[in-house]
Parts: structure tokens; C-alpha cells; sequence
């Protein structure tokens, strides 16, 4: 089993409280501010780079007693909704326990399964955080550099849906790139009926 420091397979380790769970290292968007496009894949002291993606019973072991954590979030250097069918799983085993569950994601999950998975969220997933990253999609395709022209507003798209059945939905961006609008962001967050946070370059959590 993986200790918190194992450096090649971490899957679970602990930031305020709150238990992160490493779920893939594979990603939908190829972001220029990612740690690990820059080859640094550790996160206060953990490293992120997993050889082998965890499976549902290492994220439930991983996790321990649900009821310790303030939260249980899966993220991971990579998009967890690429493993929905696992952390719904997951989710779905802690869930009787979990005080708050959340996914960290890019949003763009619709895209990827090819149908709108939001409503398979309801009643397992209190929160979700999801990278809005730009003001609009010229800003955001600099930075993230997506695969499909409309992946913008296929992440807009996924966000209408997701807030009809998770109780709370963020968007996020992070404050310091070059040409981000944090007051613009934070107006589409508001126009979407969704809430808003402000991160910060370098600061991961
Ligand atoms: S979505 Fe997150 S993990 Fe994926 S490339 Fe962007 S910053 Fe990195």
C-alpha cells in the first residue's frame, strides 16, 4: 500500500483537512501553467506522478474513514472525470461516511463520454470546482491549449447542466497569468448562477 510520501504511487495525501485523492495523471487540456509541463510534479512535498492509475479499492483505502476529512477531493495532476465510472465508485462507497465530496475539474467531461454525465453526479458529488481559467475562449485556447476550438464553451455548457444537480459549483482562474480578467471571470461565474474562487499562481489545493 502507498504511504503518503510514496513518491512513485501517491494516491492519497492530506492539505487542510481535506483528503486529495491522485487520481490520473492523464488530462484533457495540455495547460502552459502546469507544474507538470514544466517537469515539477511535486505539490507541497507530495509527488503527483503516478505509474499506475489507482484503483477503486486503493482510492477507498486511500480515503481510510471518510468521516475524518472535512473533505474528499479527487484531483490529481490530470482530469479525473476521465475515470468517471471510479471515482463515482468511489464516491458512492464513502459516501454514507464522507462529510463533502468534490471533483477538481476542467469541465470537460460532457466532451469526453460523448453525453451529459452531470446528472450521474446528484446525490454523490456535493462539489464541484471547475477551471473556467479565462474570460473567453481566445484567452482560455492560449493558456490551456484544447483539443477542439469548443472546448470553451463546452465547459461553459457543462456548467449550466452541473449546477441542476450538484448543490455547489465553482468556477475558478488563477490570478497572475498574463491577460486574465479575474473581475471578467468572476462576472460569467455570476451570470451562470455559480460561485467563484480566485487561485493563485503556483499555489495548489
Ligand atoms: S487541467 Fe490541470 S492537470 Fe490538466 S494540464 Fe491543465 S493544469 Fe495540468
Amino acid at each position: 500500500m502507498s504511504t503518503e510520501h510514496d513518491t512513485d504511487h501517491i494516491i492519497g495525501y492530506t492539505l487542510d483537512q481535506r483528503r486529495y485523492l491522485n487520481v490520473t495523471n492523464r488530462c484533457t487540456l495540455r495547460c502552459r501553467f502546469c507544474p507538470k509541463f514544466n517537469d515539477d510534479w511535486v505539490v507541497r512535498g507530495y509527488s503527483m506522478r503516478i505509474g499506475q492509475e489507482p484503483s477503486v479499492a486503493a482510492m477507498i483505502a486511500a480515503v481510510g474513514e471518510p468521516a475524518q476529512w472535512e473533505e474528499v477531493v479527487f484531483c490529481g495532476f490530470g482530469e479525473p472525470t476521465l475515470r468517471l465510472a471510479e471515482i463515482l465508485a468511489v464516491a458512492q462507497a464513502i459516501r454514507p461516511q464522507a462529510r463533502r465530496i468534490r471533483i477538481n475539474t476542467d469541465g470537460l467531461a460532457n466532451r469526453v463520454h460523448g453525453r451529459d454525465v452531470t446528472p450521474e453526479l446528484a446525490g454523490w458529488i456535493d462539489a464541484l470546482s471547475i477551471s473556467l481559467n479565462a474570460q473567453d475562449a481566445e484567452t482560455y485556447a492560449r493558456w490551456t491549449r484544447p483539443r477542439h476550438e469548443d472546448d470553451y464553451d463546452a465547459m461553459l455548457d457543462f456548467t449550466r447542466r452541473a449546477r441542476q444537480h450538484v448543490p455547489e459549483v465553482v468556477l475558478t482562474a488563477i490570478d497572475g497569468l498574463e491577460g486574465i480578467d479575474i473581475a471578467a471571470c468572476e462576472a460569467i461565474a455570476q451570470s451562470l448562477g455559480v460561485g467563484f474562487r480566485r487561485r493563485y499562481l503556483g499555489r495548489v489545493g
